[in-house]
């Protein structure tokens, strides 16, 4: 898998010292700064710490199985701010780079909210998916006009590989709005309309 998160700190400068410091117990594989500067901080066959709690497609050890991209931004905590041109144009070649030398499957490329949640909201609804999608990095949907939009979203949202109960211990409007932050996010309500029921369709049929 491949998890893209926001520093969610003041400045690049304290999120690289909290990275870096054994003490504070996360760690991430990247760093991405706003101008593109990119940072390595553990080698992609280790374990970083930085999904926490989380569940992806029945696994819930996600730190065991994949590589933690973070982007410099101060978040919805601090003022959560577009992704800079630079910092998105290197984030697109690193993860090609990544998806080149692993086996990544484009519906494993997520953010931190889509696996925790109840507790995250990072990268966050101003995040390109749809840029990156067009780059070949991960999915993004196109609905039909005409698709029915009549669907168990539950059960849609847990074969795409989202946690619903009760195979998690969070409500399912948690995790519908992680999957509108993420595909849906001009509203972000956690309630499944018509609109998220075509867009769920149209990702299962990818
Ligand atoms: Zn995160």
């Amino acid at each position: 898998m491949l998890v893209l998160h926001y520093t969610g700190m003041r400045t690049a400068e304290a999120a690289l010292e909290r990275l870096c410091d054994p003490a504070a117990k996360v760690s991430a594989h990247y760093t991405i700064d706003r101008d593109g500067t990119t940072y390595a901080h553990v080698p992609e066959e280790r374990r970083a710490w930085h999904a926490g709690v989380s569940w992806w497609a029945g696994a819930r050890d996600v730190n065991a199985r994949s590589i933690g991209i973070e982007l410099v931004n101060p978040g919805h905590e601090f003022g959560y701010v577009a992704f800079a041109e630079d910092q998105i144009g290197a984030l697109i070649a690193l993860c090609c780079e990544i998806v080149a030398r692993h086996p990544i499957a484009p519906r494993r490329i997520v953010g931190h909210s889509d696996v925790a949640p109840p507790r995250k909201t990072d990268p966050g609804e101003l995040f390109p998916w749809r840029r990156l999608a067009m780059e070949g990095i991960g999915v993004w949907p196109q609905p039909r006009d005409d698709a029915e939009g009549m669907i168990d979203v539950a059960a849609s949202l847990a074969r795409y590989g989202y946690g619903v109960p009760p195979s998690v211990d969070w409500p399912l409007g948690d995790t519908i709005k992680a999957f509108q932050r993420h595909f849906r996010p001009s509203c972000i309500d956690g309630i499944a309309d018509g609109e998220c029921a075509r867009l769920l369709g149209a990702l299962l049929d990818l």
